[in-house]
């Protein structure tokens, strides 16, 4: 099936526009915010369909895969810009669901999609048996969804329902980490590797990252099919990642990486 490129699939770029992402809660100087945030990032929005302010101070941010919302905690505001971007980057990565069909036009064809849904669960099977996860945060996930219901000996169909959770996390943590941390990926994907092989598994193994000298693998594969038509090679993402994250940051801020943001 032929993939059609985005400026195919939406007409010009309004792939990446927020014009019709309802804003609830916010004042007008904040929704302006996030609009730049979320059209500056460089991943579709055609999945969004609102964001709102939770009325909590503290939590998480989080995402309703069942009307395309986003709920941010009155903490958002308080956390610095990488933070918020960090944020950004991973709600969408939840909004931007590779199990999900409505996906299909963002990823560019169900092909795209399912290539993205048998990635992530292979790196999530993958992190589960080598017990080398992708964060705290996903290490903290597969206890709760996976390893702990599996001890209580839980109905099937709820063990089946957790490890779907677990999945899409280990999605929008491998998007998260793809815009944020490069080189941290990397570690795990080599720590992955070894545990692998220790386990007689080598031949199982799946590389999180394209390998040097492939065409674009992994979780570069499934951005470089979300992002813009600008967005062809590996090198594209890491150029269009820290673009990201350096606009808005002072001089200081950009050498020093994510210890000084500018307020807003
Ligand atoms: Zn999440």
């Amino acid at each position: 099936m032929a993939t059609e490129s985005i400026s195919e699939r939406f007409g010009s770029d309004s792939a990446f526009t927020s014009d019709h992402v309802e804003f609830v809660g916010f004042s007008e100087k904040r929704v302006k915010k996030l609009r730049a945030l979320l059209e500056k990032c460089g991943l579709p929005l055609t999945n969004l369909m609102g964001v709102s302010q939770k009325n909590v101070y503290y939590g998480t941010a989080t995402h309703d895969s069942s009307n395309g919302e986003m709920l941010l905690p009155r903490q958002f505001w308080y956390i610095g810009d990488s933070e918020r971007k960090k944020t950004i980057v991973h709600e969408l990565g939840h909004d931007l669901s590779p199990f999900n069909a409505d996906s299909n036009t963002a990823y560019g064809s169900e092909e795209n999609r399912m290539r993205t849904s048998t990635h992530v669960r292979a790196i999530a099977k993958q992190s589960l048996l080598t017990n080398r996860y992708l964060n705290p945060y996903h290490k903290k996930r597969a206890e709760s969804c996976v390893k702990f219901p599996a001890r209580m000996s839980m109905a099937s169909e709820i063990q089946e329902a957790l490890m779907r959770t677990f999945e899409e996390e280990t999605h929008a943590i491998l998007i998260e980490l793809r815009y944020t941390n490069k080189k941290h990926l990397q570690q795990v994907e080599a720590a992955q590797k070894k545990r692998m092989r220790k386990l007689s598994r080598a031949s199982e193994f799946t590389p999180i990252l394209t390998p040097p000298e492939s065409e674009p693998l992994g979780v570069d594969a499934t951005l470089i099919d979300l992002m813009g038509d600008d967005v062809k090679t590996v090198t594209d993402i890491d150029q269009k990642a820290r673009a990201y994250f350096n606009s808005g940051r002072t001089f200081l801020g950009r050498l020093f990486g994510k210890h000084i943001d500018r307020r807003v």
